[in-house]
């Protein structure tokens, strides 16, 4: 630990501002870094290099300047310790942080200070090499060594050689150089930042030896005192005296040392007697008891002793053999789901099945189930009431963005800021081993660099390995068959694929416009009067103004846009009711007029009335949301019918899409210009949907003969000296699919025979060169779309029918399908009167395209 021989510093230094204490050499010391420029520093010099041993760091104090996170650098002290970070250890809380163990080898002067930002880095000049004690054992410096070696062999004398520090310390005092002791001696007595400070600044030996003889000696005089005045509490005296300031001090760091060991004494029996009573498997337990006897060994002050003290306080915290008892009555349950949740009558019932199997057959190695459906259409609540039914505790696991292994499965203790996964993490807040997980969003688990997250999922979920999942953090088997897993994802494309064989997925369509009000009425409302504090008696929501929210306010296929919206109408009702109730408390206590605020509040409240007279009423009579109050409260209509408006030009046809957040309406536009034969398309469309338009064309063309479409000049082949432009609106939204095939035929046929398509027809279908309609994916949702955007008459793939059966019958029976082989049928239905106009052959007729069909 010699502070000078041997050591060559570098001549460039990134500089540390600590205002926390003195380093000096010889000494080691916890540094906790928070300013942005020491993060700075620590980030990129200490943590992306391969060796942290290499990295020899100046660390400069900054005792005077107090505002240490100032923008400005402040003025240097101009004497620092060059140190070895032998340890960085990061957290987050309380805010990010690290926390450097630094030893100090020797001491330096500023040369030149190059760069202040994003850290300060200084040329240096490395002191301490100069003057060594040995060349001169006689003279007047060998003296004062002498001397002062005396003084610590006192010092140490004066304390319990039983502790092993004391031993250690007291052979260290032997075996050091002597031109180290000061520096060493005064780190580690008693003495304030200031003192330490002049030490640090003493860069001749002679005057260092002279600054902290002082010191050392005062120390001593102080532990004599202690010796013979001891009082029977040692905390009192440690008040009275780090009071009494710069006179007595006892050695701060044994005889805070004996206090924590005391209290870690008890600390330790404690985490003891909780690893007894864990309840742990033996595996686990044997790791326990072996982490124990470490502890006991360790300095508190080892930062390894904070990871192990963690790591067996979780271990002592999982729920290893907790568990509720299931409390499954099928019928119980079946009145639960229905009580829970209005429609979705297909999810109800497999999950019925699912649980009555459970019953029947204690064990569940079966499937997973997995709702995918839009968001809000209840698979999170259905989860939830899952759980209910059963009486198990429930915990929702996110994993949306998740794209490390170790989220799932933990760290390994030896990183930094290691931490257990959140299958361990969600087991320790649930307290029990058998509680039922939702693991939300399964499609949206990443993939990167760190380890694939699905395949710790599998494991997870497969019940052949997860009797003893391990968490890289627990290094020990933790059974996880007791646990049921129910996953929520929004759409099936984007699940890995070997996760998706695990599983039963449970489609959970969107809702019709009438299950929502129902849902609304039943649910919704009753809930959100009860998170704002209203009552019925305060706040009704007729039937049609849900109809009206619904329909203009909201655009979705679930129900949360809805449960916000009602949300903000409780608010606004909340803020009337409230002011009713101070109003009429003020008119029934004294007129204050002359207190100047009452004036104010009073105009206050007359403005909010005058400003919507619908929600005046007074507090007694409930506040009844009609059209009026509704536009008050939510605003303009988010939503008007624009079907019609859109539809008054040639070459727009409306397409029926399915994204993962339920079916949409898509209109599709076409254009055409002088040109070359160009086919221009626009609105981000993927591979897919461009071959789709190409396709269009080419049928297009080589029927025009047929369909007597012509380009603008009469010629026969509609693309002769023309350029053509189809956009697809809602430019911003990435879009692919082969579904949109029939869309963009009809939307073509419109613009290249200058005639109006239908505007209450939507339509979807995959087309082919030969012309035939093929089926496509997501009827269910593409219909509700259309129902919902009050369209009529929807064209789908003949093969498409037997999907009509999942639309409830109500809304079938106002609709008129028209399901199509082939795109002539389209055609046909897309426009008034028939394609072409009535008169001509009709094309079903045509031998050459009948003998296709
Ligand atoms: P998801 O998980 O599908 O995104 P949530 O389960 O979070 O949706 O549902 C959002 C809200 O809608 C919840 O408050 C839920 O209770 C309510 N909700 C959805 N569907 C229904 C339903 N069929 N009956 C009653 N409430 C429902």
């Amino acid at each position: 630990m010699s502070s000078s021989g041997g050591i060559q510093i570098p001549g460039r230094l990134p500089l540390l501002l600590t205002h926390e204490g003195v380093l000096l050499p010889g000494a080691t010391m916890r540094i906790s870094v928070d300013t942005a420029r020491n993060m700075q520093l620590v980030k990129s010099r200490l943590l992306k290099g391969t060796s942290l041993k290499s990295t020899i760091i100046g660390v400069i104090p900054n005792t005077k300047d107090p505002d240490h996170d100032s923008e400005e650098l402040p003025t240097l002290h101009s004497i620092g310790t060059a140190g070895l970070a032998v340890q960085v250890v990061g957290s987050n809380w309380p805010k990010p942080h690290y926390t450097l163990l630094i030893t100090g080898l020797c001491r330096f002067r500023v040369a030149q200070l190059l760069k202040e930002r994003p850290f300060p880095l200084a040329v240096v000049v490395q002191l301490d090499q100069l003057e060594q004690l040995t060349n001169s054992p006689d003279g007047e410096l060998g003296e004062l060594g002498e001397r002062f070696y005396q003084a610590a062999v006192q010092l140490v004398g004066m304390l319990d050689m039983s502790v092993p520090v004391v031993a250690k310390l007291r052979r260290m005092l032997d075996s050091l150089p002597r031109e180290t002791l000061p520096d060493v001696l005064a780190s580690m007595i008693r003495t304030t930042n200031k003192e330490k400070l002049q030490v640090l600044d003493a860069v001749s030996l002679e005057e260092r030896f002279k600054k902290t003889l002082p010191l050392l000696s005062r120390q001593i005089e102080g532990l004599k005192l202690l010796q013979k005045t001891r009082k029977p509490k040692p905390d009192d005296d440690k008040k009275v005296l780090s009071v009494r300031k710069g006179r007595v001090f006892p050695i701060r760091q044994f005889s805070l040392d004996e206090e924590a060991e005391d209290d870690d004494g008890d600390d330790i029996t404690l985490l003891e007697r909780k690893v007894k009573g864990a309840s742990m498997p033996e595996p686990a337990l044997r790791v326990c008891v072996k982490e124990l006897k470490r502890l006991k060994k360790m300095p508190q002050s080892m930062p390894e002793y904070a990871l192990t003290r963690n790591y067996l306080e979780l271990m002592v915290e999982l729920p290893w053999s907790k568990s509720t008892t299931d409390c499954l009555d099928i019928r119980a349950a079946r009145v639960l789901l229905d009580n829970d949740h209005y429609a979705m009558e297909k999810l109800k019932r497999r999950v019925l099945e699912y649980l009555a199997v459970r019953q029947l057959k204690s064990s569940l190695k079966g499937p997973i189930l997995c709702f995918v459906g839009p968001p809000g259409v209840g698979k999170t609540s259905v989860g939830r009431s899952i759980a209910r039914t059963l009486g198990r505790e429930f915990h929702r696991i996110a994993l949306g963005g998740v794209c490390d292994q170790s989220d799932i499965r933990g760290h390994r203790r030896t990183y930094v800021g290691s931490m257990p996964g959140r299958i361990i993490n969600g087991l320790k807040s649930v307290g029990v081993n058998n509680p039922v997980f939702l693991l939300d969003e399964v499609d949206k688990l990443g993939k990167s660099l760190q380890g694939d997250p699905a395949a710790a999922l599998l494991e997870v979920l497969d019940p052949e390995q997860n009797h003893s999942f391990t968490d890289h953090y627990l290094n020990v088997a933790f059974d996880l068959s007791q646990v049921l897993f129910i996953a929520t994802a929004n759409t099936t494309a984007t699940i890995p694929p070997a996760l998706l064989d695990r599983m039963e997925v449970l489609q959970v369509p969107g809702y019709t416009q009438e299950e929502k009000v129902e849902i609304a009425h039943r649910h919704l409302i009753p809930h959100q009067l009860e998170q704002h504090g209203l009552t019925p008696q305060q706040l009704q929501i007729p039937p049609h103004t849900t109809h009206d929210i619904i329909s203009r306010y909201t655009r979705e296929a679930g129900v949360r846009s809805l449960e916000r919206k009602i949300g903000a109408i409780c608010r606004a009702v909340a803020v009337k009711v409230a002011e009713g109730h101070k109003m009429s408390k003020q008119e029934s206590s004294n007129h204050q007029q002359d207190q100047p605020g009452a004036d104010e509040k009073e105009a206050g409240a007359e403005e909010a009335q005058r400003e919507s007279a619908d929600l005046s009423a007074p507090p007694e009579m409930p506040i009844l949301i009609d059209p009026i109050a509704l536009k008050d409260i939510l605003g303009p209509p988010l939503f008007e019918m624009e079907v019609s408006e859109r539809l008054t030009l040639p070459g727009v046809a409306i397409g029926l899409a399915w994204t993962p957040l339920g079916g949409e309406i898509m209109f599709v536009e076409a254009s055409r210009m002088e040109g070359d034969g160009q086919l221009t398309l626009t609105g981000q469309l993927g591979d897919v949907m461009k071959e789709s338009a190409h396709l269009a064309i080419s049928w297009l063309r080589s029927n025009a003969k047929l369909y007597q479409l012509t380009n603008m000049s009469g010629h026969p082949d509609p693309m002769e000296g023309t350029d053509i432009h189809l956009h697809f609106p809602a430019g911003a939204v990435l879009k692919d699919g082969p579904s949109a095939g029939v869309t963009i035929v009809t939307c073509l046929a419109s613009l290249l025979s200058g005639r109006l398509v239908r505007s209450d027809v939507a339509m979807t279908g995959e087309i082919t060169l030969r012309g035939l309609v093929l089926p496509v994916g997501g009827i269910k949702d593409k219909v509700l779309a259309a129902h919902r955007a009050g369209l009529k008459r929807v064209i789908i793939p003949k093969r498409n029918e037997k999907d009509l059966e999942e639309i409830p019958a109500h809304i079938r029976a106002e609709l008129d399908f028209v399901a199509a082989g082939s795109v002539d049928q389209v055609l046909n239905a897309a426009f008034g009167g028939g394609f072409p106009a009535a008169a001509t052959t009709s094309p079903l007729t045509h031998p050459h395209l009948a003998s296709k069909l």
